[in-house]
């Protein structure tokens, strides 16, 4: 049994098909997560890295306390079931499932004289095992005279006997018929429950993911779109993909425009000449450049949240015409197709069609009827970008404010503006992430409710007329209270347009590692490489490697590593020349273009270092920081006093980020 842990993991194929990328996640002991995407996303990839049957390209992965990127497959207490389900063909199945404890060691002693399993103990596995299964009274049979699902049994057999503390499937079920498949996908989760330990299953099919997973890793092209449970994932789609990918039948895609009008959102959708109102309240969290009623976007709903109910229509505000095409017949209910275009055909998927889902379907082709919308399950998409608009978590808070003699008016609060706010007198939108709100300060509030989402909470605060929210660990009771807003983090917008910038919080140098031969005189032998590096000269063209490993001798040539960060040079640890090394390979790992990455409180003022050119000093009243130019960039440096002119950064390296620039690979 153990957790695993995914850290900036990425895979490139020799080809140069970035299959996984970036992928980070935690994965609970115990938890059964399940890997959903359509094919070539890059599940079965991750899987296998998981599995250790294909190399890590770049990132961290842990299984239990054990960072286990360059450990063989066998010794990863890992388990794997496949598709195929990979019998061997002439045993029979207690063979197969006896196979491989035959051939595993265990620890030496009394018992286990010749470091083997003793006949008795792996019959008792063997066993228990078919019991869990039902598939005892086939021990004696060959796989060629099973079923497809008999013979999946025997790979899970296979699995269970050896104990894993991870337990991987890849897409077991697709050779299998409908009934079948629904059987196993209810055996399989039976046996995370009995085993009690951690599974990771593979699978395109989005049902046996909803069904199965504690937790389900969305992917598409070889990004993770969202992580989370059945059920926020069907409710809270982070994006369009996600929310057509899950759910039968698939969600309603409309488009149309949102206007605020006084304390409500009117709803206009395209093809339909329905006017449908909300109160303001169900959008607050939607940024207000998509209330004007001029900014297209993507409206979805699912099959049962457009209803042809009596008794909904009845008491529904939002109320829309919809001429019937067709109609499948389900049994327990029914699918009605139509348009809400009286133009369209109710087939083509066209922006105006709609699946609804009826209990008691009293209608006709043909009929043009009047269906409620379930506001309160809209979902809202930007047509570009694809994302929600409407987020469980918003990222900012948008306020109209004016700026007057260096001050923000909002929602009658005034605001200083520190020193490093310059911004001249005029309107504009403010916008303050929701992780700016401070609990502290002298801006008068009130908490007005929490709502925990995942493991952060959304804080619902009051603010003038004006609902604002914020983004913290622990709750903060309800009721009246200070803020304040770290302005660092905000940015003014006037007609669309950036007038003053949040601060940037990330440093960005340039550079590459090398190498240095080190001669040195020594009267005893020394250790040829770097400690612990010995490994990822495997398997390497010897020409190359002899140029990096010494030779033992009086005389000694030490390699040394090096990173040349925007033009100083800071000894490389053995940590990041080793992933390096491990990332690209010992001869592209020197010389190849880097990125580094800090943050404004990672860098230092030293007497020698990367050079760098203060411009100005930006004072935000409780920090100050250097603007300086580095590496043609723009730096905010954190700083006491004041600095002007020439000078040198050291940066502390272990924080820094490492990026492969070319293929944009983050390696630290
Ligand atoms: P999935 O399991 O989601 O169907 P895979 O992980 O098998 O996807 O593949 C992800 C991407 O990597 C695809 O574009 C696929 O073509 C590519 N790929 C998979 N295996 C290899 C390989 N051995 N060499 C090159 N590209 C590969």
């Amino acid at each position: 049994m153990a957790g695993l842990t995914f850290k900036h993991i990425y895979k490139v194929y020799p080809n140069g098909t970035k299959a996984v990328n970036d992928f980070n996640m935690t994965v609970e002991d115990k938890e059964f997560i399940v890997f959903v995407g359509p094919s070539g996303c890059g599940k079965s990839t991750t899987l296998r890295m998981v599995a250790g049957l294909e190399d890590i390209s770049a990132g961290e992965l842990t299984i239990g306390d054990l960072v286990v990127n360059d450990v063989e497959p066998k010794d990863r207490d890992i388990a794997m079931v496949f598709q195929n389900y990979a019998l061997y063909p002439h045993m029979t199945v207690y063979d197969n499932i006896a196979f491989g404890l035959r051939l595993r060691r265990v620890p030496r002693d009394e018992k286990h004289r010749n470091g083997k399993m003793t006949r008795d103990e792996i019959h008792a596995k063997v066993t228990e095992a078919a019991e869990i299964l039902g598939i005892t009274e086939y021990l004696g049979k060959k796989p060629k005279e099973m079923s497809g699902g008999q013979r999946q049994r025997v790979s899970l057999g296979r699995a269970i006997v050896r104990e894993p503390k991870v337990m991987l499937l890849d897409e077991p079920l697709s050779n299998l018929d409908a009934k079948l498949r629904t059987q196993m996908r209810a055996e399989i989760s039976k046996l995370h429950a009995k085993l009690n330990t951690t599974f990771i299953y593979v699978t395109h099919d989005q049902v046996e993911a909803m069904t199965m997973g504690t937790r389900i890793v969305v992917m598409k092209d070889g990004y993770v779109q969202q992580i989370d449970t059945p059920k926020n994932l069907y409710n809270y789609p982070c994006n369009k993909f996600v929310a057509g990918f899950i759910g039968t039948p698939q969600m309603n895609f409309l488009t149309g425009y949102l206007k605020k009008q006084g304390e409500s959102v009117i709803i206009n959708i395209d093809g339909s000449d329905a006017a449908i109102k909300v109160p303001y309240e169900k959008m607050y969290k939607v940024q207000p450049a998509y209330l004007n009623g001029d900014k297209q976007v993507c409206i979805g709903l699912r099959a049962e949240d457009i209803s042809i109910d009596p008794e909904k229509v009845a008491s529904a505000a939002a109320l829309i015409k919809v001429k019937v095409s067709h109609k499948e017949e389900l049994g327990n209910q029914t699918l009605i197709y139509g348009d809400i275009s009286m133009d369209g055909d109710g087939y083509t998927e066209n922006g105006t069609r709609v699946i609804l889902q009826s209990d008691e379907a009293e209608v006709n082709n043909g009929d043009i009827v009047v269906a409620a919308l379930n506001i309160d399950k809209i979902h809202l998409f930007d047509i570009e970008t694809e994302k929600s608009i409407l987020p469980r978590l918003p990222e900012y808070n948008y306020l109209d404010c004016k700026v007057k003699g260096g001050k923000i008016l909002v929602e009658g609060v005034e605001i200083a503006l520190p020193p490093a706010i310059v911004c001249a007198d005029g309107e504009y939108e403010l916008l303050i992430p929701t992780d700016a709100v401070k609990f502290c300060g002298d801006i008068g509030a009130e908490v007005v409710a929490n709502e925990r989402v995942d493991n952060k909470t959304l804080v619902s605060i009051a603010l003038g007329k004006k609902r604002i929210f914020a983004v913290t660990d622990g709750e903060v009771p309800c009721g009246k209270l200070n803020i304040s807003f770290d302005l660092k983090k905000i940015t003014l917008l006037q007609n669309g347009q950036t007038a003053v910038a949040a601060m940037p919080e990330t440093i960005c140098m340039e550079g590459f590692m090398f190498k240095e031969k080190i001669v040195e005189e020594t009267s005893s032998p020394v250790e040829a490489t770097p400690a612990g590096m010995d490994s990822l000269f495997e398997g390497q063209p010897s020409e190359e490697v002899a140029d990096v490993k010494t030779i033992k001798a009086k005389k000694v040539k030490r390699i040394e590593f090096f990173l040349n960060i925007g033009g100083a040079v800071f000894a490389a640890p053995d940590n990041i020349s080793a992933k390096l090394i491990s990332a690209m390979g010992v001869k592209k790992a020197f010389g190849g273009k880097l990125r580094f990455e800090c943050s404004p409180y990672d860098l230092k003022f030293t007497n020698d270092g990367i050079p760098a050119e203060v411009t100005g000093i930006a004072d935000y009243g409780s920090e100050r920081f250097a603007v300086c130019t580095v590496c043609g960039n723009t730096a905010y440096v954190r700083c006491d006093g004041d600095i002007e002119g020439s000078v040198c950064l050291t940066p502390d390296i272990g924080s820094l980020a490492v990026i492969q620039a070319d293929m944009d690979i983050r390696i630290v």
